[in-house]
């Protein structure tokens, strides 16, 4: 039997106090989607389905306590943290859902600097945590673009990773252990040790779960010595992405650790480089960190093989480090792009895939030209590889267009049939349809293929886990 708002209202303040539960009409229109159905936003044009309510815990237990009543009422629960989500995770896909945001659950816990480790509550924005440890010459090594407003429990349960990602890795390599509650009230948690061989890595159950299994309350990440005083940038133009990538390919097979190293194309090149790129150049660059004499190894070895290719023409490193040091998205600049939005109806969207390096230039050669020739309103179209590993990289496709339709179908007009265009390029390739944003809502569509026969094992865990279907309904798993 499903339950009416008024019956679910009436049932949560039986559980928690009045303030802490939210059913102003403007906070249920803002929380039912997230940055995939942004124009509904931007453009106040909300659709729906609306959630019930919103609410606040303040400890694991009334996370637990919530869960209960939604998995024993089969009431959908969209959990919710700093609500920076891209592909749709934090919409609400059926009326009555509740939104259980832990931006409450706000603590650091502690700060172990002889262990190297950090344990804190779910909604602690990953801006306050690294400030926190760097008070004391620490860092998570963690630095998505969303940094200043994403929070620990929203990045572990994407997947997240960061700018520093080719040096700390991502942040399944951070996550010593966490604290979780799965539907029905269980709560689990998961020890801090630095590896054991006791049976299957339980913490992938929780990372990357995006609230479709387990609410996670409490992580403990790993902490890393801060040295910015060594921080070294590189860079050099080239005038192909087909070198670009074989650069960066050289530079992770002979096993340097840059922390970053990214190649951009022309156009998305010129977003950022243009004072001194050419409009016909890719840039290839490096930053490489940590300690001196690693860096110096890193900057030179990375050196001696851009020296190798003739291709390759050495850009100012001033320029890399003006730019890198103005590269997340803090609240002022989301507001100000928001605005551009609303103002021009000229929207930027990104998808990001991943593939070895055998396959990633051939995906990129294949998605941009027929983007341009099935997409109306194209107005700007590149990408960036932002992430590199021994046997591969990813790309991270940035594209703009003009909107003639109404805002509320700009996904099902233009942003959709791009998605589909990167996923099926990606996937006749044998490559990933998701780098690190998650499913969400968004690509959940193409879960199956991304999965092969895998997908098996994918499915047994959400019905394992949540067998009544509460948790995030229509996330990773479309809704059958
Ligand atoms: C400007 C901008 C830049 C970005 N840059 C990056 C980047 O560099 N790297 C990157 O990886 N991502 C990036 N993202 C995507 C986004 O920031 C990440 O996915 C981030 O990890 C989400 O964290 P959050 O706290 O905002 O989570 P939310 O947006 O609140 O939630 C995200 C997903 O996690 C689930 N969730 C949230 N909290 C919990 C919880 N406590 N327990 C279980 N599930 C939960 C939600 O249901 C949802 O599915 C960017 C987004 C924006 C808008």
């Amino acid at each position: 039997m499903t339950l009416s708002q008024a019956e679910i209202v009436e049932h949560l303040h039986r559980l928690l106090p009045a303030e802490q539960i939210d059913t102003d009409p403007d906070t249920l229109r803002l929380r039912s989607i997230d940055n995939f159905r942004k124009l509904q936003y931007i453009f106040d044009r909300f659709v729906g389905p609306f959630p019930a309510a919103v609410v606040y815990p303040n400890s694991t237990e009334e996370v637990a306590t919530l869960l209960a009543f939604a998995d024993e009422q089969g009431v959908n629960v969209v959990a919710r943290t700093g609500g920076t989500a891209t592909e749709g995770g934090l919409e609400t896909p059926v009326e009555h859902s509740i939104v259980v945001d832990g931006g409450r659950m706000n603590r650091i816990l502690s700060i172990d600097a002889y262990n190297m480790q950090a344990t804190v509550q779910c909604g602690v924005p990953l801006q306050v945590l690294e400030d926190e440890a760097r008070k004391v010459g620490l860092t998570t090594g963690h630095s998505p673009q969303s940094k200043p407003v994403a929070h620990l429990g929203g990045l572990t349960a994407t997947r997240s990773i960061g700018q520093f990602s080719t040096l700390y890795g991502g942040i399944e390599d951070m996550i010593v252990g966490c604290e979780v509650v799965f539907p029905g009230g269980e709560v689990c948690r998961i020890k801090n040790v630095p590896r054991r061989a006791a049976g299957p890595d339980i913490r992938h159950i929780v990372i990357g779960n995006e609230g479709a299994l387990c609410y996670i309350t409490e992580v403990t990440v790993k902490l890393f010595p801060y040295h910015p005083e060594n921080h070294t940038f590189l860079g050099w133009t080239v005038k192909t992405m087909k070198e670009g990538f074989e650069v960066l390919r050289e530079v992770m097979v002979a096993g340097f650790k840059p922390s970053v190293a990214r190649l951009y194309d022309y156009e998305d090149g010129q977003l950022h480089f243009s004072h001194f790129v050419a409009p016909d150049d890719c840039i290839v660059l490096f930053m490489a960190e940590g300690n001196a004499g690693i860096v110096k190894a890193t900057a030179d070895g990375i050196a001696e093989i851009a020296a190798r290719h003739p291709g390759c023409v050495p850009v100012d490193p001033a320029h890399l480090a003006e730019w890198f040091y103005d590269l997340t998205w803090g609240p002022d600049k989301i507001t100000r792009e928001d605005e551009r939005i609303r103002t021009t109806r000229n929207v930027n969207r990104t998808t990001e895939i991943s593939a070895d390096w055998s396959t990633i230039n051939d995906i990129y050669d294949a998605v941009l030209p027929r983007i341009r020739a099935e997409i109306r309103g194209i107005t700007l179209l590149g990408g960036h590889s932002s992430h590199s590993y021994i046997n591969g990289t990813n790309m991270y496709f940035n594209y703009f267009y003009d909107i003639d339709c109404e805002p509320e179908q700009e996904n099902e007009e233009y942003y959709f049939p791009i998605i589909d265009i990167i996923c099926e390029e990606t996937l006749k390739r044998g490559g990933s349809i998701v780098h690190h944003h998650g499913i969400g809502k968004a690509r959940s569509k193409w879960v199956r293929e991304e999965y092969g026969t895998s997908f098996h094992m994918l499915e047994t865990l959400k019905h394992a886990f949540d067998p009544n279907g509460v948790m995030n309904m229509g996330t990773i798993i479309p809704r059958s």
